[in-house]
């Protein structure tokens, strides 16, 4: 098993083994980093990786973890931001008979960004 000489921001130079680092690669911007726990003061440190260093790790033999950005981040979003006056109309609502008809009806009637009408902001 190949040792790795990393850095602690704590200890300063630690060495690891293959098991004790992962290579994390976000496959939505293609970005490295490793990460890895100090064996000293047991802080967990993260580190951003060139594709020249994930290389090396993966190849030998630094578990890769391959993860991506959530989709959320692609929706669009409409509408004002939700404010306290929307959050206390929504607690109204909720104490009403029948509230999940009525939220159910606005979703379907409206598609996103739904019961948050210019109406009421003129
Ligand atoms: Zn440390």
């Amino acid at each position: 098993m190949a040792t790795i000489r990393a850095s602690c921001p704590e200890c300063g130079d630690v060495e690891l083994t293959t098991r004790d680092v992962r290579v994390l690669l976000c496959s939505t911007t293609n970005e490295g980093s490793y990460a890895f726990r100090c064996p000293t003061c047991r802080l967990a440190v993260s580190k951003p990786a060139e594709p020249r260093v994930v290389d090396v790790l993966v190849s030998s033999g630094v578990r890769l973890s391959v993860w991506h950005m959530p989709a959320e981040l692609d929706e669009a979003k409409q509408g004002a931001p939700i404010n306290y006056d929307d959050i206390l109309s929504f607690h109204e609502l909720l104490q009403q008979d029948g509230w999940l008809d009525t939220v159910t009806s606005m979703v379907t009637n409206s598609g996103p960004g739904v019961g948050r009408g210019t109406e009421d902001q003129a």
